[in-house]
């Protein structure tokens, strides 16, 4: 009967119903016992009355004529007869004087009870009646008297009493089990089993199980609560799911990538960090691949940003495929992507890896109509060797990775100490830098550009060099990318321009008029929408001819914004100044560019022409050059002239100029000048040309 647990069954409903059901009943019970003795009690008193007068009824005849004839003998049979009573504890029969006829008594009968009857009843009760003659004879004789003793009424009175009470108690008792038994069939167990099945319900899964109707309590109140419930479980669940579904989604929005839906940079850290505690128990190794886009804003503004955002997402499928069987991949933001694996053994295995991804990422991408192109920079930490810690290792990634593409793109690079003091040495550059100029630390050195044919000095290179204070002599290799990132390249490029026409002013003056100055400009100062102007004043500030500079861009220089690039040019071309394609063979080497840029001279790369004579590939290279630079009209001169072989050669192939160790290293002005006016440079090309 009570619930399913039994320390809980004092606090069953029903038990506590038996308790209050028993205890009013035992009230209610014992109120009507009482009132019921109360009225017995009553019926007591009326009953010893009515004896009292039937006794005397019944023997006033006899007392009267026992009475008028002074029959003392009957007078006591009278009195005896009265004694057949049990209750009679005295009778007196006498006349109106002193006279006493007969007269009985006996003691009051002693019982225990008799302290609570006498409190209802009395002890005992007189009655009496005169003894009065028949018409004619109605004369007044006597008078008959009689006690009753109530103990006898008493002791009945209480058996009674006893009688109801008990039965009371017994009806309530009776009461109060019957309805506690229909309350437990009723309310009780089906409310018991009705916890037994919420027990059921699963706390995920609200709405999945169905509390059952218990039978015959489809329809009444017990019925409507399992539907209510029903539905309730239902609709908690409901919005369970809802909550879920939203917190999945927000989840998602902050852990993963809108566009590509790779781990975002949050998202990767922590599943590196797990990945690294493994790795450190296991005590594998990890590598960590932070791929770059090469120029991914070139691919932006020659395509469209739309084009942009779905070759992210063509790169972050491809990518997907060197995830491995336990690999990660992430996008840490604009072009830049992760990839962390664990599954190698060797370092070698990983730069195999990386080469995979390069070579894999070169094959276009077909985007909307156009076969886009991209190529990559991967940089590479391994863990423990690079570091211990998920921001240690992903940020010497990083800068691993901005470090090889600012070398040269398109490789992908290992992180190892050397790079590390290299990015701490770069960081301090980066500051002095932007102070340089203020503190006059920049020169040029020129370097003499040579006419193959006439064997004369036609021109110069001038090639800056900075005077660090602590490093000493800093190679413009180093930190003109620097001063392209920090954007100082432009007043350090209008200082090169004006000191290089300076000094070429001054050799003009000195005799040396027909000089032409070489001067490299940078992509930033070739996007920068007044260079033309600036060129110009510079021109006629130092008095001298367009003809006189020639400006040398590279081709990576150029596709950075090959629109904006083509304008300028035209410009400059405009205003009758040389224009120079420099280190041509390193990039791209699109012909079209070639044919519709209005450029008038190549120069041959370096790198092809050191190898010339070793290496047919390189000497194949160099002769295309030339041949290219006849069919479309253009010069062409040969840097990193070091031989005479070399020379030889390329002015067999009909090349134009040279430029080289050959002729001279770049030199001071000071030195310049020298060089110029010795014409040792001059015999010696004739005595090679004789030889
Ligand atoms: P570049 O314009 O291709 O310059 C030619 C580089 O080849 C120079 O290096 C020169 O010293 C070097 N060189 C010349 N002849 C030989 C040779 O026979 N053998 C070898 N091995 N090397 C030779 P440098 O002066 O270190 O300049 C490196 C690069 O820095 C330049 O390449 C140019 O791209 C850049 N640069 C130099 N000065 C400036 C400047 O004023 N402005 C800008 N934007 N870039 C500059
Ligand atoms: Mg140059
Ligand atoms: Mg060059």
């Amino acid at each position: 009967m009570a619930g399913p647990n039994t320390s809980k069954s004092n606090h069953s409903l029903s038990l506590r119903l038996l308790r209050v059901v028993l205890l009013s009943a035992l009230v209610v019970g014992g109120l009507l016992s009482l009132l019921q003795i109360a009225y017995n009690a009553e019926k007591t008193v009326s009953a010893i009355n009515e004896d009292g007068e039937r006794l005397l009824a019944m023997f006033r005849d006899p007392s009267l004529q026992a009475i008028y004839n002074l029959d003392t003998e009957m007078g006591t049979q009278v009195v005896e007869g009265m004694f057949q009573h049990p209750a009679v504890r005295s009778a007196k029969i006498g006349d109106l004087g002193e006279l006493v006829l007969a007269e009985k008594n006996r003691p009051l009968v002693q019982a225990p009870y008799r302290w609570a009857t006498d409190f209802v009843l009395g002890q005992e009760k007189g009655f009496t009646t005169q003894l009065i003659g028949r018409e004619p004879f109605d004369d007044h004789y006597g008078e008959l008297s009689l006690v009753l003793d109530t103990a006898d009424y008493g002791h009945d009175l209480v058996l009674n009493s006893a009688v109801i009470f008990v039965s009371g108690v017994l009806r309530a008792l009776a009461l109060a089990l019957v309805l506690t038994l229909v309350y437990y069939w009723m309310l009780t167990k089906p409310l018991s089993k009705i916890i037994g099945d919420l027990s059921n319900i699963a706390v995920n899964h609200p709405g999945r199980y169905k509390l059952p109707k218990q039978p015959g309590h489809e329809h009444d109140e017990l019925g409507r609560w399992i539907d209510t419930a029903n539905q309730m479980l239902d609709s908690i669940e409901h919005h369970q799911r809802l909550h879920q579904e939203a917190q999945h989604n927000l989840q998602h929005l902050t852990q993963f990538d809108a566009l590509t839906g790779l781990p975002n940079r949050q998202r990767l850290q922590s599943s590196l960090e797990q990945m690294l505690e493994g790795a450190g128990r296991l005590q594998s190794r990890l590598a960590i691949l932070c791929v770059g886009v090469d120029d991914f804003k070139g691919i932006n503004e020659r395509y469209s940003y739309q084009v942009g955002d779905q070759l992210l997402v063509a790169l972050s499928e491809r990518l997907r495929r060197y995830g491995g069987r336990s690999g990660t991949i992430a996008r840490l933001g604009g072009d830049q992507f992760v990839l962390v694996r664990a599954d190698f053994d060797e370092p070698y295995q990983v730069a195999a890896l990386a080469q995979n991804i390069l070579d894999d990422l070169e094959s276009t991408f077909p985007i909307d109509g156009f076969r886009v192109q991209l190529r990559a920079t991967i940089g590479i930490t391994m863990f423990p060797e690079d570091g211990k810690s998920t921001e240690v290792l992903l940020q010497k990634a990083e800068q691993t990775m901005t470090l090889a593409k600012s070398r040269s793109r398109n490789r992908y690079q290992f992180f190892v100490a050397s790079i590390d003091n290299e990015i701490r040495h770069r960081r301090e550059l980066d500051n002095d830098l932007r102070v340089a100029l203020q503190r006059d630390e920049f020169f040029l050195v020129y370097q003499p550009q040579i006419d193959l044919k006439k064997y004369q000095v036609v021109g110069m290179e001038a090639l800056i060099r900075w005077q660090h204070p602590a490093y000493g002599l800093v190679p413009p290799d180093v930190f003109i990318p620097l001063a392209e990132q920090n954007n100082c390249i432009l007043a350090i490029g209008d200082w090169v321009l004006d000191q290089a026409c300076r000094q070429l002013r001054a050799w003009c003056d000195l005799g040396y008029g027909n000089l032409r100055v070489a001067v490299n400009l940078s992509a930033v100062q070739l996007r920068r929408g007044d260079l033309p102007e600036t060129v110009k004043n510079i021109l006629r500030q130092h008095k001298l001819s367009p003809n006189q500079l020639e400006l040398e861009v590279t081709e990576t220089g150029l596709m950075e914004d090959i629109a904006t690039a083509a304008r300028h040019l035209n410009d400059l071309r405009d205003l009758g100044v040389g224009l120079a394609i420099d280190d041509f063979g390193t990039g791209y080497s699109s012909l079209t560019y070639l044919e519709n840029l209005p450029l008038d001279k190549i120069k041959i790369d370096k790198s092809f022409v050191h190898d010339l004579l070793e290496d047919e590939g390189d000497a194949t290279i160099v002769r295309a050059i030339i041949q290219l630079g006849a069919s479309l009209n253009m010069q062409v001169i040969a840097e990193g002239v070091e031989t005479v072989e070399q020379e030889a050669y390329i002015l067999a192939q009909g090349c134009d100029e040279g430029q080289g160790y050959l002729y001279s290293k770049p030199l001071q002005p000071e030195d310049f000048l020298k060089f110029l006016r010795e014409e040792q440079h001059i015999s010696r090309f004739s005595l090679v040309q004789q030889g």
